[in-house]
């Protein structure tokens, strides 16, 4: 076992991403219950490089553009944007608005769908966090409104 040292992690090669879905609720799953559908989601994100720069309008020279709106398949292109090959990122850390509640199972639903095999730290009902591991990404969905 290595001891322990006084030191953070290195995370110069995570890449940070904050989302937040809309949904429609107006579509009939029975005569008595209708079913969410994503129909937007808003990312911002930043690297080492760009994590204190206070102008997320202004585009990072390692992650690019910093805010995204997704409209046509936001779950999908949500997804395809997280899992863009990046050179320099080991890890994608994707901190959603409302995780637990249900964001995370839009994900989960499209990854069972695409036959992936994500990890799931579960309470309850209610998805902690979703690991997603490739060959060639690491993709971890947390909540940002507490675990409990
Ligand atoms: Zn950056």
């Amino acid at each position: 076992m290595r001891p322990l040292v006084n030191e953070l992690p290195r995370n110069d090669n995570f890449f940070f991403v904050f989302s937040d879905f809309e949904t429609t609720q107006d579509t009939r799953l029975s005569e008595s219950s209708t079913v969410q559908i994503p129909n937007l989601v808003c990312i911002q994100h930043f690297c080492t490089v760009c994590e204190n720069d206070p102008d997320i309008d202004a585009a990072c020279v390692r992650c690019g553009k910093r805010k995204h709106a997704f409209w046509n398949d936001p779950v999908g292109d949500l997804l395809s944007y997280l899992c863009k090959p990046r050179q320099w990122c080991k890890r994608v850390i994707a901190i959603a608005h409302n995780a637990k509640g249900f964001d995370a199972q839009f994900i989960l639903d499209r990854a069972n769908l695409l036959k992936w095999t994500p990890k799931l730290i579960l309470n309850g009902q209610k998805i902690v966090c979703m690991t997603i591991t490739s060959d060639i990404f690491r993709l971890s969905f947390v909540s940002s409104n507490g675990t409990a």
